[in-house]
């Protein structure tokens, strides 16, 4: 998991969760204070988790399964929810340079 930068203090699973949630809100360090942003890559990375398996879902079982599209609309978002419980175990942030 994410440690700070500057103190190693760790981050916590919550703490990172509610970052992604927060459209990638910077986490402060509790220890020093240090503001972390989420690093470009791992935008990138939690994007393609979330989109591609809630599109291949979508167009590839949803039809195949005769789901409607209600149905087919809360499980997609059931199935991003599971994976962003995870996400903070593949998230990267890095120290706010100016
Ligand atoms: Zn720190």
């Amino acid at each position: 998991m994410q440690k700070c930068q500057m103190c190693k203090n760790a981050f916590g699973w919550k703490e990172l969760l509610f970052s992604i949630w927060g459209s990638y809100k910077p986490i402060e360090c509790k220890k020093c204070g240090k503001k972390h942003t989420i690093n470009f890559a791992s935008k990138y990375v939690v994007s393609l988790l979330i989109i591609f398996p809630s599109v291949f879902f979508g167009l590839v079982f949803a039809p195949d399964w005769g789901l409607s599209k209600p149905i087919t609309f809360g499980l997609i978002v059931f199935i991003a929810f599971l994976i962003s419980l995870v996400l903070p175990f593949f998230v990267k942030y890095e120290v706010k340079t100016k």
